[in-house]
């Protein structure tokens, strides 16, 4: 077919295909295990899919309220209270998102003006920057610190101008696992108190961190709550990445200005999921156990390759791995994942696409959100490499 016209302009002429669309495509097409995107491939809960079923069969088919069903509002809203003890309304303060994807994308486009300048750490999810620039912005990107990847507050400070608009945190975190501390929460309140500068807090594995260490929302804090948009992914909560169904919480005035262009984003999400969830969310054991779980699945992938070549590279949350080959390959990451496709049959993702340079470290990551008998198999092939 000829293009027509035919030399549009990109607006995003630095940004190419997600890197999980590509590995995972790569891992079909090459048979290969899929450790690369973060899905776990064990199923969602019997009684959340019969849940679905039964709203679904009682009718509950049409649009749902815009900002979220009521129902829904007010389970996030006691969820936060008990575990943050934060007050969020749910009339004002709470949207149902169809996934933290379109929460991140929704609250930067409704803040982010030409040549405003954004915060974020590398390495950072992939869905920052491109936001970020089709608003005119510009990612500010400041590298957290080796070996344990934290934040240096006072290069955060230094870095800060009269045109920062925003600072995009991230914990647990993805790609490296690592967890912001309170004293880290503190040093961010502190930076950005009497500043217009808002801070997009993914919080989207709150409950998924292990060894002893406790999440540290933004919602505990609460003036720092007072400029913060908090995003949470229910997709992680109950293994449904596919449901695409998460919220945002903020104070009124933020909420106001996120749900004009939320309206115009999605309009509302999935009704018979927001009424399931609204249910089964009742029983707080169906979130407050998955640290322990996916801990279990850490500690069991890690014992599994720990005869391997690879180094761990410690990690207190998520279900991602971060796996240092340097004593195996000098190879850059994505050549090295690519190798480990197609000749032995693991996929992963090359850390490098976390950075805006590629930056190499040698490190890949590993996603542990799996049954034992597919851990073993990749794990299998990981030590004899
Ligand atoms: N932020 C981070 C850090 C993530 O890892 C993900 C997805 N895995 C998201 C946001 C998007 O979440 P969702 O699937 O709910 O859109
Ligand atoms: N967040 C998931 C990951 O980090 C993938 C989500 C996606 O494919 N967009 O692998």
């Amino acid at each position: 077919m000829n293009p027509y016209p035919k030399n549009i302009a990109s607006k995003l002429p630095q940004t190419g295909t997600s890197i999980f669309a590509i590995m995972s495509q790569m891992a079909k097409a090459h048979n290969a295990i899929n450790l690369s995107q973060g899905f776990p491939d064990f199923p969602v809960s019997e009684k959340l899919i019969s849940l679905v079923h039964k709203y679904m069969q009682q009718g509950f088919n049409q649009y749902a309220p815009m900002p979220g069903l009521p129902a829904l509002r007010d389970a996030i809203a006691e969820k936060t209270r008990f575990l943050y003890s934060a007050s969020y309304n749910p009339e004002t303060e709470i949207t149902v998102t169809a996934g933290a994807t379109q929460a991140i994308f929704t609250a930067i486009s409704a803040f982010i003006r030409e040549d405003d300048e954004v915060i974020i750490f590398e390495p950072a999810y992939d869905s920052y920057v491109p936001a970020i620039k089709l608003c005119g912005g510009t990612p500010v990107n400041i590298q957290l610190k080796l070996p344990d990847y934290h934040i240096d507050w006072s290069e955060v400070k230094n870095r800060i101008t009269s045109r920062t608009k925003m600072i995009i945190i991230n914990t647990p975190h993805n790609p490296t696992g690592s967890v912001l501390s309170a004293s880290d929460m503190q040093e961010l309140d502190k930076i950005t108190r009497h500043t217009g500068i808002l801070v997009l807090s993914d919080e989207v594995y709150e409950h998924i961190i292990f060894d002893g260490y406790e999440h540290q929302s933004v919602c505990r804090y609460p003036e720092l709550a007072s400029r913060s948009l908090v995003m949470c992914s229910f997709g992680k909560t109950f293994h449904a990445t596919g449901w695409k169904t998460g919220y945002c919480v903020a104070p009124e005035n933020l909420m106001k200005e996120f749900r004009k262009v939320h309206q115009f984003v999605v309009f509302a999400v999935n009704t018979p999921a927001q009424h399931a969830i609204a249910e089964y969310i009742q029983d707080k054991n169906n979130y407050t156990n998955l640290g322990q779980f996916y801990q279990e699945k850490r500690d069991y992938f890690l014992k599994l390759i720990s005869n391997s070549k690879f180094k761990v590279i410690p990690a207190h949350g998520t279900y991602f791995q971060v796996l240092d080959y340097s004593n195996i390959s000098d190879e850059s990451e994505m050549d090295f994942a690519v190798k480990l496709i197609k000749e032995k049959g693991v996929a992963s993702v090359p850390n490098s696409h976390f950075y805006k340079n590629h930056r190499n470290n040698q490190t890949l990551r590993f996603c542990f959100a799996k049954n034992n008998q597919t851990l073993e198999k990749a794990a299998e092939i990981l030590c004899q490499i």
